[in-house]
C-alpha cells in the first residue's frame, strides 16, 4: 500500500528500489476502482499507465537517466487536450472528440517521465462552483459525500483527496482550483497569468484562463510549477521572463509584510469560524514579528460582478467554434436551414449554465449595452489592477478567506445563481488582477469540513508564494 507524502520522498523510494513504477500504478488504479462512487475521473488510461509503469522501470533498470517527474502519477482535468485521448470539458457537445495534439502542459509533464492516469470531471466547460454541471454527473466531496467538492475542478481536488493520484491538474478562471481545493483539504495554486502555457487547454474566458496544480505538498506544487512553467511558442501571452527555481529555501529568519484587506473579514457572507480562524492567523504571523497590516478596499462587492461580465462576454466568443460543423454533437435532423441546424447542435449539446453565460455574455456584449456593462466592468478591472500594484508595492503578500463558506450540501446553491456566483467573492481577484494566489488546507470547521486560507503575491512572484505558504503550512501542522 503506497501513502503518498512528497514527490521526493517517492523518488527516494523509487531510486533505493522499494518501489517501482508498476506497483504504484496498480495502488493508485485499485484506489480508483475502490471509489467509482466518487465520479472524479471521466476516464482511467489503465492499460496505457500499466505500460508506460512498465516502460518506466525498464529505463531504470537500464541505468538511463529519470526526468524530475519519473513514474509520477497525475491526473488531468478534462479540460486539458492530452493527443489521442477524448476532451470533454464535461459537455456533450464534445461527445467523442479525440484531442489532436497534447497541451504544452502535458507535453512538459511527459517529457520529465510523469504517468498520466486520466481525465478528471469538473463543471461544464469549467464553469461553476460544486461540479454539479457535468454531462458526467455529479463529483462527491470525499469528506462528507452529501457535500459539493467544489467547482469547477472538483474532480482532480477529489482525485487527490482520496489518493485516486499523487497530484493533478485543473483550470482556475475564477477560483476553480482555489475553491475546490479549500473545500478538499487540499493545497491548490493558481499561478499568475501567462506563466503556464494555455496552449491546449479548452478556453473558457482567455484573459483569466490559467492552468493550475493540486497537491498534498507545497514542494510538489513548487516542482510541477517549475516543469510546466515558462515560454511557449504555441501561447503569445506566456512570458518570457525566466523560470526561478522554486524549491528554494527561504532566507533565514525572513519577515515578511504581509496586508489584508479589511472588508474581506467584514463582509456580511463570511462564515464566523472563518472570520475567527483567518484572524487568528495573521495574529500569528504579526507574533512572529512579521508586519501585518490591515487595508481597505472598497472594490469588494464589485468584483463579482466585473468577474462575471467580462467572462461571460468572452466566454460567448469562445464557445461559438461549437457549432457542429466540424466535430462535436450533430443534429441528425435533416433538411433545415442553418441557422436552425446550429440551433439543434447548441441547444442539445450545451447544459443550463453553459447556456446561461452565453446569453449573458451576448447580452453584456450588444450594441446599447456594451457600454454599461462591458466596458464598465474593463474600467473596475483597471482599477483593481491599480490597486494590485499600489498594495505589493509596499507589501509582500496578500491574505485572505478563499471561500466564505466551507463546502456545502448539493442542491443547496444550484437553484439561485446569483447565491452561488457570491461565493467566488475572494477568489476571482486574483484572476482580475493576473496575479499568482494559491489555498491552503489549514482548518477545520466545526461541521468537520476542512476549509483553508489563501495567500497572494504580485504578478510572477510565485517564489515567496510557494515560500510563505510553507511557513503557515508548518504554523499549522494537519494531524
Ligand atoms: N466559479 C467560477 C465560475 O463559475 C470559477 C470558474 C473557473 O475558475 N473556471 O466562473
Amino acid at each position: 500500500m503506497y501513502r503518498h507524502r512528497s514527490i521526493a520522498q517517492f523518488l527516494q523510494e523509487i531510486g533505493s528500489g522499494s518501489i517501482t513504477c508498476t506497483e504504484v500504478v496498480e495502488h493508485y488504479l485499485s484506489q480508483i476502482a475502490a471509489n467509482t462512487h466518487l465520479n472524479a475521473f471521466i476516464e482511467v488510461y489503465a492499460s496505457e499507465a500499466r505500460e508506460r509503469a512498465a516502460a518506466l522501470d525498464a529505463k531504470k533498470r537500464s541505468g538511463s537517466a529519470m526526468g524530475k517527474l519519473f513514474g509520477v502519477v497525475i491526473g488531468i482535468k478534462d479540460v486539458i487536450c492530452y493527443k489521442g485521448h477524448t476532451v470533454t470539458a464535461a459537455s456533450a457537445i464534445l461527445n467523442n472528440f479525440t484531442s489532436l495534439y497534447s497541451a504544452t502542459a502535458v507535453e512538459r509533464l511527459l517529457a520529465e517521465d510523469a504517468i498520466i492516469i486520466g481525465s478528471l470531471n469538473c463543471d461544464e466547460f469549467a464553469m461553476g462552483s460544486s461540479n454539479e454541471h457535468s454531462v458526467y454527473g455529479r463529483v462527491l466531496n470525499a469528506a462528507d459525500e452529501s457535500r459539493v467538492p467544489g467547482g469547477s475542478s472538483g474532480g482532480s481536488a477529489v482525485a487527490v483527496q482520496a489518493g485516486l493520484c499523487m497530484v493533478s491538474l485543473g483550470s482556475d478562471t475564477g477560483g476553480s482550483v482555489r475553491q475546490p481545493a479549500d473545500y478538499c483539504g487540499v493545497i491548490g495554486l493558481k499561478p499568475s497569468y501567462g506563466r503556464i502555457s494555455r496552449y491546449g487547454l479548452i478556453a473558457y474566458a482567455s484573459s483569466f484562463d490559467q492552468i493550475g496544480v493540486f497537491t498534498t505538498d507545497i514542494d510538489d506544487a513548487a516542482l510541477l510549477l517549475q516543469v510546466m512553467a515558462g515560454e511557449d511558442g504555441y501561447d503569445s501571452t506566456v512570458s518570457t521572463s525566466t523560470v526561478p527555481d522554486y524549491q528554494q529555501e527561504e532566507p533565514d529568519g525572513k519577515k515578511y509584510r504581509v496586508a489584508y484587506f479589511r472588508e474581506t473579514l467584514e463582509h456580511p457572507s463570511l462564515d464566523t469560524e472563518i472570520r475567527t480562524q483567518t484572524e487568528q492567523l495573521l495574529q500569528n504571523l504579526a507574533d512572529q514579528g512579521h508586519t501585518v497590516e490591515a487595508l481597505t478596499f472598497d472594490l469588494l462587492d464589485h468584483i463579482v460582478p466585473t468577474y462575471y461580465v467580462l467572462t461571460t462576454a468572452e466566454a460567448s466568443s469562445n464557445l461559438s467554434r461549437y457549432d457542429g460543423v466540424k466535430y462535436g454533437h450533430r443534429t441528425n435532423q435533416k433538411d433545415i436551414h442553418l441557422t436552425q441546424f446550429y440551433e439543434a447542435n447548441r441547444s442539445a449539446g450545451f447544459g443550463r449554465e453553459v447556456k446561461r453565460r452565453i446569453m449573458l455574455g451576448n447580452f453584456v456584449l450588444s450594441t446599447g449595452y456594451y457600454d454599461a456593462y462591458f466596458t464598465q466592468a474593463q474600467k473596475v478591472r483597471r482599477l483593481i489592477i491599480n490597486k494590485t500594484d499600489a498594495v505589493f508595492a509596499s507589501y509582500d503578500a496578500l491574505i485572505m478567506p478563499t471561500v466564505p463558506f466551507p463546502a456545502f450540501k448539493f442542491g443547496e446553491k444550484s437553484k439561485d445563481p446569483v447565491e452561488m456566483f457570491l461565493a467566488d467573492i475572494y477568489t476571482v481577484y486574483a484572476n482580475l488582477a493576473g496575479i499568482p494566489a494559491i489555498s491552503l488546507p489549514l482548518f477545520r470547521h466545526s461541521n468537520g469540513m476542512p476549509f483553508g486560507t489563501q495567500v497572494m503575491t504580485s504578478r510572477f512572484n510565485e517564489l515567496p508564494l510557494l515560500q510563505l505558504s510553507k511557513l503557515l503550512m508548518k504554523l499549522y501542522p494537519r494531524s
